[in-house]
């Protein structure tokens, strides 16, 4: 209870006390008029400390707001503007966590990395570099944004989540984005050909029960891995075990 209102509620006790010995018509007056003053000051208290509340709910929702877009901002990739690593990561926990819970559909991970990028940076400068990730960026949002979450793991390598895809649909996917990093234009300012052709090579594993999360992205990483050794620009899937 704050000083105002303690002040108020003993002041109006004594006039009830006051009252059951006072009879006068006098006495009864002033009563009424220090009542009536100490009602006004009370409602003036009540009304400046309303305001103070209704202050500090417009400080806690805009700090509220504030906090949410800067958490967004931590998982979003300066560069390429889609998810980073640690979007990733909640993002995969998440769907871990519902397989573990119960739900039984599929979960499939594609990672994908630029073939010979270190090239493309050598012959062609970083900043190029940093605009074909742009690019490919663009075009992994532009197919997954339907059937899953993308995400640039870092570098030069990109990840893809596909819940309720089994291996089939996930190899769709990626070839999907396979030819379609084949088929980017790579030009140079005020250029009006091609100069180059990049690669992407990609590994895809399923979602095996009970399995960490890390241990699957290390499955995958392995069947990207095999991708690589065996010529680059090419999908390797986990075998199928049906
Ligand atoms: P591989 O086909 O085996 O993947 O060869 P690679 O050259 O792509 O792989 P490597 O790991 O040797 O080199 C990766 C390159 O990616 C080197 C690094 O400079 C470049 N890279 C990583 N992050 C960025 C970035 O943010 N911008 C640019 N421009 N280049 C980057
Ligand atoms: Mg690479
Ligand atoms: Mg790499």
């Amino acid at each position: 209870m704050s000083e105002g209102s303690e002040h108020y509620q003993s002041f109006l006790e004594q006039g009830i006390e006051k009252l059951h010995h006072n009879h006068s018509e006098d006495d009864i007056k002033s009563m009424l008029s220090s009542l009536l003053e100490q009602t006004q000051k009370t409602t003036e208290l009540t009304q400046a400390f309303q305001c103070q509340i209704n202050e500090a709910h417009t400080e806690i929702s805009s700090l509220r707001n504030e906090l949410q877009s800067v958490q967004k901002e931590m998982t979003i990739d300066q560069l390429t503007q889609i998810s980073n690593r640690r979007g990733f990561d909640t993002q995969l926990q998440q769907e871990v966590d519902k397989r573990n819970a119960g739900n039984a559909e599929p979960l499939t991970l594609i990672v994908t990395d630029i073939d010979h990028f270190k090239r493309f940076n050598d012959q062609y400068g970083h900043v190029m570099g940093d605009k074909i990730l742009q690019s490919f960026a663009k075009i992994l949002q532009h197919i997954c944004t339907e059937s899953g979450f993308c995400a640039r793991y870092g570098g030069e390598e990109f990840v893809v989540i596909l819940p309720n895809c089994d291996l089939q649909q996930a190899t769709a996917v990626a070839e999907k984005i396979r030819v379609a990093t084949e088929r980017m234009e790579i030009k140079q300012r005020n250029q009006p050909d091609a100069i180059d052709q990049l690669t992407t090579s990609l590994g895809i594993a399923l979602y095996q029960a009970q399995e960490s999360a890390t241990s699957f992205i290390d499955r995958a990483d392995t069947y990207l891995y095999g991708a690589k050794q065996s010529g680059r620009n090419r999908t390797v899937v986990e075998p199928s075990t049906e």
